[in-house]
């Protein structure tokens, strides 16, 4: 085939591809937030969310970020909405890993503040975005009742979207987000034994 027989083939194919693109934009008439989970066990829940917290910050949208589990070292996305976003509320459980602090009644009780902050932001329509990072632990435990947590999400304002990350998350979840997302393990580099990375792990 020649340079020119590819050229126009490639050319035929990208109109096709347009078109159909075009047809499914034009299909899309539903103008509302959306509700996100970003679930797998694979490496880029959270740091999707917070592409998210930036895109929203980009239009100056009003953002909420709540983390119900945090490890003692503080994240490179966590100082920078800290030290450079104050537009941005930013509220975390503070109480570690479950496995870490091993005292179910205490997390309970801190999962249930916690709830509380982000069942705020899911009620109030000034916030354009919710992030809610590694909700999805609070109902594997049983620390937040699932039924709270899919009404507070499902009754949401209609221009609000919301994220929720972490592994798992249950079929109730599922069902009441629009989109659905599996980071699927392949690889991870912690498996070769290589430490987890600042700036790019946390
Ligand atoms: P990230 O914050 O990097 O987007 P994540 O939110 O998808 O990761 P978490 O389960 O919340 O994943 O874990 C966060 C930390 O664990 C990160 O340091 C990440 O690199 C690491 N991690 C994620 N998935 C795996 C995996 N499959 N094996 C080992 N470590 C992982
Ligand atoms: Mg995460």
């Amino acid at each position: 085939m020649t340079q020119s027989d590819k050229n126009s083939r490639h050319q035929k194919a990208m109109a096709k591809q347009k078109a159909s693109v075009d047809a499914s934009i034009e299909a899309a008439s539903t103008e509302r937030g959306v509700a996100i989970l970003l679930t797998g066990n694979g490496k880029g829940k959270s740091s999707s969310a917070f592409g998210m917290v930036m895109r929203a910050l980009g239009y100056g949208y009003k953002v909420g970020v709540v983390q119900f589990i945090k490890g003692e070292q503080l994240s490179g996305e966590e100082i920078y909405l800290r030290d450079h976003c104050p537009q941005v509320d930013f509220y975390q459980m503070g109480t570690g890993f479950t496995w870490d602090t091993q005292d179910r009644s205490s997390d309970i009780a801190a999962a249930r503040t916690t709830w509380e902050r982000a069942s705020a932001m899911l009620a109030d329509p000034a916030y354009h975005l919710v992030v809610l990072d590694e909700l999805t632990y609070m109902l594997a435990f049983d620390y937040l009742p699932e039924a709270d947590v899919i009404d507070a999400l499902a009754g949401r304002p209609p221009e609000q979207s919301v994220v929720v990350t972490g592994r798992g998350g249950g079929s109730a979840l599922q069902d009441i987000m629009d989109t659905v997302s599996e980071v699927k393990d392949i690889k991870h580099a912690f498996n070769s034994g290589i430490k987890a990375r600042r700036g790019v792990d946390y």
